[in-house]
């Protein structure tokens, strides 16, 4: 298996890949272009062919061509694996060979069912009635299409007799994609779906997994529900379908945003509106997977509800979670019809019209706050304050926070530290503060490992300066990935072409040092010069801060009144006294 990755990456030109998602500009050694994954309008987004890696120095991201695709297509690793495969003309072997089997076999029996029920809705007598019934909702034949819509037929044998009597599908295999129920513990097996409109659940890649199943009205019978979803299946999980988001991942990518509503009638119907970049969460809250999917290629969620639903527990959370991946909540506030669906149908230029004039959902939650307590009373403003502040509190953003704090805080008319104290006492319950030093501890440490990756990226473009800055190294180590590849650097690498390198550098080091290669961008081979500045640069900072330590526990030594130690730690102090001015020397 790690050999066939490998083997992938190899045959894969990422440029290619990437380029046919990124427009990319040949920028001395590497590609440049505006990163799919953040906005921004001046280029930050890098890609190496010999490396074979990509690096937005905008936002971070980065990594190989498999993670690229999994990043860009939201599909997982083994799907980007397997299309890469194709391209690249491999065979994959599956190391376990009997899951992988039965995981396509499943597949394959759900696509098989969503064309057959496609077919019957499209082509079918039994259809009939249901394509009336989607073009009365405004579904015409291209969204049919579009969504592979499809028609269940009242009947308990339909799947059964198509997939199991004619294809020799096993009764066990389609009872365990969820698309029959069992009469009896040793009985015979029946359709669960039968007189419904069928909409396929596919999963980022466009596979179908599972399906959910409305009712047509005239075939309705008092006990049955309205809809009907496959069960949590080994294909199918609930809490990672986003429903459309194989249709809306384009737009939503070069939007920047999803359009969330709550089922797939308005999904399709804000689709075919114009606005293509919608999904729907099925009914239930947002999920961290979903959310994990929409923020590999939005910054913005927009949720669709109306002002009854602000302050409720699931907003609370949507908030939290796209805090923490951090994008940004609006609101699409639903006016003039009960939900996307009706008033897309009615106009969908209304329609339109209430996505651009969406509300930051800080600015949504407080506006309804003051509809529903009277902010004149004291006792009003208490519950506002209560129902607004638990939100402020989990804006990341410090600046952000203090923004809105203001506003909530004009609004009521009372000071804005009065706001900000309540916000800082919900923050405070579940945050542990960092101390002073502790976070001066790691302003240095970023910088020491700047100053690494500087080095690193240079001593990679001009190994001959390896041999004079390597003895310099001696008795200085340097922490973390940067330096266990600085010191692999020193040992080995000497007279190699960059794609000769990089496939000997030890694969947990690789990806530091194809970040620290790319971030240096200019078209020349650095000097000499260069390389042993920033090799000074770095010793001098890591003597610094080993120097700072020292006379820290020289402080302690001292109030103890331990002489001893003291000797001992002015001696190691002493020493790296000498280093730091044999090393100045160097620069000359
Ligand atoms: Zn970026």
């Amino acid at each position: 298996m790690e050999d066939q990755v490998e083997e992938i990456k190899r045959k894969t030109d990422i440029v290619g890949v990437v380029g046919s998602y990124v427009a990319l500009k040949k920028m001395g050694r590497h590609h440049k272009g505006l990163c799919p994954f953040h906005s921004e309008k001046t280029p930050s987004f890098m890609v190496n062919e010999e490396m074979g890696l990509y690096k937005c120095f905008g936002c971070g991201a980065g990594g190989d061509v498999i993670k690229f695709l999994m990043e860009i297509e939201g599909i997982e690793f083994r799907e980007a694996l397997e299309r890469l495969a194709e391209k690249a003309g491999v065979k994959l072997v599956s190391r376990r060979r009997d899951d992988n089997d039965e995981r396509t076999k499943m597949l394959e029996v759900m696509d098989l069912a969503a064309r057959y029920y496609h077919w019957l809705l499209m082509e079918g007598n039994a259809g009939e009635a249901a394509r009336e019934y989607l073009r009365g909702r405004k579904i015409n034949e291209k969204l049919m299409e579009t969504f592979n819509i499809g028609f269940a037929m009242q009947s308990w044998e339909g799947v059964v007799n198509y997939l199991i009597k004619k294809k020799g599908y096993s009764e066990e295999l389609l009872e365990k994609v969820g698309l029959v129920s069992r009469k009896s513990k040793d009985g015979g097996v029946y359709d669960k779906f039968r007189g419904r409109i069928m909409f396929p659940l596919q999963d980022a890649g466009g596979k179908v997994v599972g399906f959910t199943g409305r009712i047509l009205p005239s075939l309705a019978k008092d006990d049955e529900p309205k809809y009907m979803n496959s069960p949590e299946t080994a294909l199918y999980h609930k809490s990672r379908m986003l429903y459309g988001f194989f249709q809306a991942k384009k737009a939503v990518r070069e939007k920047r945003r999803a359009i969330l509503v709550e089922g797939q009638m308005d999904c399709i119907s804000s689709f075919a509106s114009g606005i293509t970049e919608t999904v729907a969460v099925g009914g239930t809250a947002l999920t961290e997977d979903q959310v994990e999917l929409l923020a590999r290629l939005a910054d913005k969620i927009y949720l669709s509800m109306d002002a009854d639903e602000a302050g409720s527990v699931a907003i609370k959370r949507s908030v939290e979670l796209a805090e923490k991946r951090g994008m940004s909540i609006k609101v699409v506030q639903i006016e003039g019809g009960k939900d996307p669906d009706e008033i897309a149908r009615k106009s969908p230029e209304k329609w339109r019209e209430l996505v651009e004039k969406s509300v930051d959902v800080y600015e949504f939650i407080m506006t309804a706050a003051f509809k529903k307590f009277d902010a004149t009373k004291v006792e009003g403003i208490k519950k506002i304050t209560e129902e607004v502040v638990p939100f402020l509190a989990k804006i990341e953003n410090g600046v952000v926070r203090e923004v809105w704090a203001k506003r909530l805080a004009d609004k009521i008319g009372v000071a804005t530290k009065g706001v900000i104290g309540e916000i800082e006492k919900k923050i405070s319950g579940k945050q542990e503060t960092k101390n002073t030093s502790e976070e001066r501890g790691e302003v240095e440490e970023k910088r020491i490992v700047k100053l690494a990756r500087r080095l690193i990226g240079l001593l990679i473009l001009r190994q001959e300066a390896v041999k004079v800055v390597a003895p310099w190294f001696g008795g200085v180590s340097v922490a973390g990935a940067e330096g266990k590849l600085i010191t692999w650097l020193l040992e080995n690498g000497e007279n190699q072409p960059v794609d000769e390198l990089v496939k000997n550098i030890p694969e947990e080091l690789r990806e530091v040092a194809g970040e620290a290669y790319m971030a240096e961008d200019s078209e020349e081979v650095p000097g000499q010069k260069e390389v042993e500045e920033a090799a000074v640069q770095l010793l001098r900072e890591i003597i610094r801060d080993r120097k700072k330590e020292i006379m820290e526990e020289m402080n302690l030594a001292r109030r103890e009144k331990n002489e001893e130690k003291e000797d001992e730690i002015f001696a190691k102090l002493n020493e790296l006294n000498k280093k730091e001015s044999k090393i100045i020397a160097f620069l000359g």
